[in-house]
């Protein structure tokens, strides 16, 4: 069945569909027809969520939440249809896709319920007979540039904070995933949010997602994607002094200490670089290794990398997605050949063009300078480094331009505390893999991963898309 995408804009869904989008796992299968839109639809989105925000914001907050909690129930009850189709267009494990859709309706309860409590503070006043207290006041427009890899999530975990806190929304998706970004949106316009107050609009990131950057109805862009096109986001919302909130590219180093067990380590690694095909900013590589556990560690991890089933998302025997388009699939054929030019051993995995699978690659024999070992390839690929000792790791850890996740295996509280300290990224997992993230603690990297402002999630998620407004009270 195919998909015909619109935008929303002031409560109606309009705008023709032209872009074509394929099942990455059988390209003969049209998924969806999406409009390409252009600045006449970015411009009437801003005057419609101009137009709908005051109100909005006038609501009462646990009413504005009762909407986001009536979403929840409506995806609830959507769950398996909506995973279904965030397969057939991103190419996750059907599991992948249950869970996703699982954290954006989980997203809509934390943030919904938020609405009971989300204000300000009240503090004591040094001036007799006052009270003082803060009102978090909405920034207004918010503007929300997503990627294809969590197409239902990472939209939910940008809407809900803003939602909550009364500003008006902008979302543009990425163009791979349009139909996961509507199931959202129909879930909040079902559940009774006023139109205007979310708008949607589809198209290409150079028209549509320039076109919101540099409009100066938006008072605050969060963007998730590539680091090259945050930076330029960067620059621009800084000109106009508008907040923006970057989450870019990562290499999520894991450093495996001689005191792990290699089997249990590798399945944390595998887990962390294999799951979801590698399509995520947090996947694991490269896995500093010292010297008592590297060749076991390597055995055990390429074993787990052989157990791995790549194939259609929707097959149940299947263990790992496709990747998520030819162009991808370019990518990380050519990271690898790189790597081997550059010295590497393949020990595990490899392309299979005809499915447009890659199925777990494990590397060794890498240089610390490599390409693979620098910069992000975004698909299921590790290499693994041997290091002197734990200084060493530590070392080459913050040896890299990301900053997000970084882990460490090891059974030494000591070891994993004094990593938990110095290790220059944003979120450390010990014994735990980089990727998957609990939705109630902030989360977000430091150097060129994020723009390592306002994190997102957790309970600070809404600060970004609130200023707070300090109120002098006095009743004598
Ligand atoms: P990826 O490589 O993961 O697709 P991108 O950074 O290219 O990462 O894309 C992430 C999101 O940013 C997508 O929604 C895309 O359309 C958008 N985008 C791409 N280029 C620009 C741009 N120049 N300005 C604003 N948004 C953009």
């Amino acid at each position: 069945m195919t998909t015909t995408v619109h935008n929303l804009i002031d409560g109606q869904w309009v705008g023709d569909p032209q872009a074509e989008r394929r099942n990455p796992a059988r390209p003969d299968e049209l998924v969806s027809v999406a409009p390409s839109s252009g600045t006449d639809a970015v411009d009437a989105a801003l005057v419609a969520a101009g137009q709908a925000q005051r109100a909005w914001a006038a609501t009462p907050a646990p009413a504005r939440g009762a909407v986001l909690l009536d979403a929840a129930d409506l995806l609830r009850s959507r769950q398996a249809d909506v995973a279904r189709d965030l397969v057939r267009e991103e190419g996750k494990t059907l599991a992948e896709g249950m869970g996703e859709v699982r954290r954006a309706i989980d997203v809509l309860r934390y943030f919904g319920s938020q609405g009971w409590r989300h204000g300000g503070d009240v503090l004591p006043s040094a001036v007799p007979g006052t009270t003082v207290f803060t009102r978090a006041e909405p920034i207004g427009v918010a503007a929300l540039i997503t990627p294809w890899n969590f197409p239902i999530a990472i939209p939910a975990w940008k809407m809900a904070p803003a939602l909550i806190s009364g500003n008006a929304v902008v979302l543009k998706p990425a163009e791979l995933t349009p139909v996961s970004a509507t199931h959202l949106a129909a879930a909040l316009t079902d559940a009774g949010l006023p139109g205007g107050v979310l708008n949607v609009v589809h198209g290409k990131g150079s028209v549509v997602g320039d076109a919101l950057a540099r409009d100066p109805r938006v008072g605050a862009l969060s963007f998730t994607g590539s680091t090259a096109v945050g930076l330029g986001l960067h620059e621009l919302l800084h000109a106009r002094r508008a907040r923006v909130q970057l989450e870019m590219g990562g290499k999520n180093a894991y450093l495996v200490l001689d005191d792990a067990d290699p089997v249990a380590a590798a399945r944390v690694v595998a887990a962390g670089a294999f799951g979801l095909t590698g399509q995520a900013c947090t996947a694991t590589s490269p896995v500093y290794c010292t010297p008592g556990i590297h060749d076991a560690f390597v055995a055990a991890l390429a074993k787990e990398a052989e157990g791995f089933v790549p194939g259609d998302g929707l097959d149940p025997a299947t263990t790992m997605g496709p990747v998520v388009s030819e162009a991808q699939l370019a990518t990380d054929v050519a990271a690898v050949e790189r790597a081997r030019q550059q010295g590497a051993t393949v020990v595990a995995g490899g392309a299979e063009p005809e499915r447009q699978l890659f199925a777990p690659t494990v590397l060794t024999g890498v240089a610390h300078d490599a390409d693979v070992v620098r910069k992000e390839v975004f698909g299921p690929v590790v290499a693994v480094i041997e290091v002197a000792d734990y200084d060493e790791g530590l070392a080459r850890v913050n040896d890299s331009d990301y900053g997000l996740t970084a882990g460490i295996c090891t059974g030494s509280l000591a070891a994993a505390h004094h990593f938990a300290e110095h290790a220059a990224v944003g979120v450390v997992k010990v014994n735990r893999p980089t990727s998957g993230l609990d939705l109630n603690v902030p989360f977000g990297g430091v150097k060129d991963s994020s723009s390592n402002t306002f994190r997102e999630q957790g309970p600070t998620a809404t600060e970004f898309y609130t200023w707070s407004k300090t109120v002098y009270l006095g009743f004598e």
